[in-house]
């Protein structure tokens, strides 16, 4: 495989048919790491063809699931044999530290191995009681066909994983289209696929633009399911491209993620401190490019002040830097288009009142190396009010804004206060109340006494706007999969509904 020949269809490596390239950028430097192939849509069209004919043609759908599940399982083994590299690509791409590099390997493989034991269970399908002796029915699974499979940057291999894990499982084929910002990791992801014994044409690659590369996908009559993990924007116009042929569509869309603090989760040091450092993760984690980042603090007035001091001295400390350099805690955004972004929700947020504690700024040259990267500086904004922009929107930078409360239901309208439903947290000692808030919040996924973790048996996704169905757990299965009822008369004779 050339450097520029990162397309993969029906089995080959190939360039754009348009020869177009572009440039994948180090954010910690704006230096270029290496060129990959600029699909378009031709590109697109031959890869969904080649997604079509494996599909109806290929041996894929028809394999034992045993198998399916063994392919799986030997992906995984080698994921963990390239762990580093594949940490380090990861890195580089999207400016994450190489520890969380790591992390995201071991998930990857986590849901690989998940989805591999899932797809075992039942999958002979289901026997229904027709309530007559003379009738055998049974519900079975069947793949869906052809699936349109679009990530984002922020989390390339394991957002590629929670779609491409299922989807291969179920027996379907796809065309995968990675961010056009970090196509890297997802490029090796095919190759191991290729080495562990997948059927060519099963799994397709299109490095591109979002237009026209996954619009096309997604209006595409040849594709039966578009599977999408991105901004709200992109996700709107991907419904809108898939409605016409009325193919299946899962969005996995951005969050506005309230972590409520009670002041009872504060009353002793060691559990002080122990809210501080979850609501640092929360925020800041990956430099806040999360989509269910704690990017919402919402507190109980009486510990505001502490809390938010405490909070702001800590973000202040954190260690920026090149992700691969060791002891660096934060990386760099992971583009000038998100730096500038970002610096914009700040300025809005200093015209409509809020309080910059620490941070809103660039970090000055002489504290941050490379210099010429896309840095930000942990920030914490304080004094938010509802309708501020800042408090509306997803920021997806490292900023996090202080909301208080006085009473339990102000904190549950506050958290609620949003048009996204993704994710949350509540703290609190008091375990009945802790329990009675999270029944309370509209998102998908809420943690108490705690921020961040998720388990590939748990369905994740969003309520609201954030999204349509869940990835992960059965249900993430059950959305590569079509349900199949098969009646069969064991004694048919005529009915004599018509007398004549
Ligand atoms: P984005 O919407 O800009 O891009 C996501 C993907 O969609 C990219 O591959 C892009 O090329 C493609 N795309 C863009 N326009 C398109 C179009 N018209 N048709 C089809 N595809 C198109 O998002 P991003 O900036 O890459 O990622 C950040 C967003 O992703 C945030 O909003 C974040 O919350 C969200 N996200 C959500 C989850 C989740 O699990 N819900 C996980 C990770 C990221």
């Amino acid at each position: 495989m050339a450097a520029l020949e990162t397309l993969h269809i029906g089995g080959v490596w190939r360039a754009a048919a348009s020869g177009a390239t572009r440039e994948v950028l180090d954010p910690a430097d704006a230096t270029v790491i290496t060129e990959v192939a600029e699909g378009g849509a031709e590109d697109t069209d031959a890869a969904v063809a080649a997604a079509r004919e494996a599909f109806d043609s290929g041996p894929w759908p028809h394999t034992p699931v045993a198998e399916r599940s063994a392919l799986l399982r030997r992906f995984a083994d080698l994921l963990q044999r390239d762990r580093e590299e594949i940490a380090l690509l990861e890195s580089r791409d999207t400016g994450k530290t190489v520890e969380e590099g790591r992390i995201d390997v071991d998930d990857v493989t986590g849901a690989f191995r998940y989805f591999a034991g899932l797809v075992l269970d039942g999958s002979g399908g289901r026997v229904v009681d027709a309530e007559d002796p003379d009738v055998h029915s049974v519900v079975v699974h069947e793949p869906v066909g052809v699936c349109a499979l679009i990530t984002p940057w922020n989390y390339p291999l394991l957002q590629a994983s929670w779609k491409v894990a299922p989807a291969l499982a179920a027996g379907n084929t796809f065309v995968l289209k990675p961010s056009e910002i970090t196509p890297l990791s997802t490029v090796h992801m095919i190759k191991l696929l290729a080495e562990a014994g997948l059927p060519e044409g099963v799994a397709n690659l299109v490095t591109g633009a979002g237009d026209p590369v996954g619009a096309r996908m997604s209006e595409h009559p040849g594709v039966d399911l578009v599977s999408f993990t991105g901004g709200l924007a992109s996700g709107t116009k991907v419904a809108q491209a898939a409605a016409p042929t009325v193919k299946k569509v899962a969005l996995e869309l951005g969050g506005k993620n309230p972590n409520v603090v009670f002041a009872d989760a504060c009353a002793t040091d060691e559990s002080f401190d122990t809210a501080v450092d979850q609501a640092l993760n929360a925020a800041f984690f990956h430099s806040g490019q999360v989509c269910s980042a704690g990017a919402r603090l919402i507190i109980e007035e009486s510990v505001r002040d502490r809390f938010v001091a405490e909070l702001a001295r800590r973000a202040a400390a954190i260690r920026l830097g090149r992700g691969t350099e060791e002891g660096v805690e934060c990386g760099p955004l992971v583009s000038a288009q998100q730096l500038a972004k970002v610096e914009g929700y700040v300025a809005s947020a200093r015209e409509e009142g809020a309080v910059v504690v620490t941070g809103g700024s660039r970090p000055e040259p002489s504290d941050v190396r490379p210099a010429s990267g896309y840095f930000y500086s942990p920030t914490v904004l304080d004094h938010c009010r509802r309708d501020m922009r800042v408090i509306r929107e997803e920021t997806f930078g490292p900023i996090v804004t202080v909301e208080t409360f006085r009473t339990e239901r102000e904190a549950v309208t506050l958290a609620n206060d949003t048009e996204y439903g993704l994710a949350g947290a509540v703290w609190s000692a008091d375990t009945g109340r802790a329990r009675r808030v999270a029944g309370q919040l509209r998102h998908g996924t809420v943690w108490i006494n705690d921020y961040h973790p998720y388990l590939p048996q748990a369905e994740w996704g969003g309520f609201g706007r954030s999204g349509t169905g869940r990835e992960l757990g059965p249900e993430g299965l059950a959305e590569y999969r079509e349900s199949k009822h098969i009646y069969q008369n064991l004694n048919p004779r005529p009915q004599r509904w018509f007398a004549g």
